[in-house]
């Protein structure tokens, strides 16, 4: 931070506390904004004191400054939101605070939402959200930009913001009978189509957003449950947890269908002597690709009676079928 002294180590991230009592628009750029609060702290009353420990919010003297605020303002981390939000909570602060949608579900915070104790602000409603970012920021992110300026943006995505919609939408009622009966009907529809509880498999996953896109959809739970079974025991479906999305859109993708071994590519290419079945053509093994003769979808299995290597031209193309 540019307002710390030079005395401290750089690298090193030095928490500190910093008292404003006095923000003027000191360079007369016609605003207020943080480069006047530099200038204030490097040259007036404002006060800038480092902290003992490392700043975590967990600390004795954090929560000493917690039991001063009125209001607390932060993008908390995420990994900890919900300890987070427990605190606030217990030291009673009122808050506003930048959180994953994902955080509404949670049972520290879904209870508090119920109770109008807390409630979702404005936000975008569709597209994706961009945030700037400090200069020196690290841009891992998938999604990022720099303006022409050098100014760096990080993207969010805005995906399966329903629920965020519905409740930004209603934060101003005075009760939550209409958002209790919009849960009760998510939970109603799940327990209709899959009667069997399976909490392992079931906790966790994106209901809501299932239900907004499917739940006006036939299914027949009998057929389903005797699906859930066949697919549970089948090995090559590798990923449990996809089995739910996997019945409601068919997308095979959501069960990360098992691959081949490479010694099961091996004996397949040594078998067709390297000669690709599909455009009689001879290749290399690493030109080749591993491939289901009969598609699992079609009750084929990963093994090595069921494998065939193609070279990636037929297999794009087979794929594209
Ligand atoms: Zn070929």
């Amino acid at each position: 931070m540019p307002v710390l002294d030079n005395t401290l180590d750089e690298n090193v991230k030095n928490p500190y506390k910093v008292e404003i009592t006095e923000v003027t628009d000191e360079n007369k750029d016609g605003r207020v904004d943080l480069a006047d609060v530099e200038y204030l702290l490097k040259n007036k009353k404002n006060i800038l004191t480092l902290l003992e420990g490392n700043g975590d919010f967990r600390s004795d003297e954090c929560i000493e400054l917690l039991k001063e605020a009125d209001v607390v303002v932060t993008n908390p981390p995420f990994s900890l939101f919900r300890e987070f939000v427990a605190q606030l909570i217990a030291y009673k602060k009122d808050f506003l605070i930048i959180g994953n949608i994902n955080a509404i579900t949670y049972k520290e915070v879904f209870p508090l939402i119920m109770q109008n104790k807390v409630w979702l602000g404005a936000s975008i409603h569709s597209g994706d959200r961009e945030f700037r970012v400090p200069d020196s920021y690290p841009l891992q992110a998938a999604g990022y930009r720099v303006d022409k300026n050098g100014t760096k943006y990080i993207r969010v995505k805005g995906e399966g913001i329903e629920i965020e919609d519905y409740m930004s939408q209603h934060q101003h009622d005075t009760n939550c009978t209409e958002l209790w009966l919009y849960f009760q009907a998510v939970i109603n529809w799940i327990q209709a189509t899959f009667p069997n509880y399976r909490g392992k498999l079931m906790k966790g996953l994106d209901w809501g957003i299932y239900h907004n896109k499917f739940g006006k959809g036939k299914y027949d739970p009998k057929k389903l449950e005797t699906r859930i079974v066949e697919l549970l025991e089948d090995e090559d479906v590798s990923h449990q947890k996809g089995i739910y999305e996997y019945l409601l859109d068919g997308e095979e993708r959501h069960l990360s269908i098992r691959a081949f071994s490479s010694k099961m590519a091996r004996t397949a290419y040594e078998r067709q002597k390297g000669i690709c079945p599909r455009c009689g053509k001879y290749y290399e093994i690493e030109e080749m690709q591993a491939d289901h003769i009969t598609p699992w979808s079609k009750g084929g299995k990963t093994i090595v009676e069921n494998c065939q290597m193609l070279c990636a031209d037929c297999n794009r193309r087979k794929s594209n079928i």
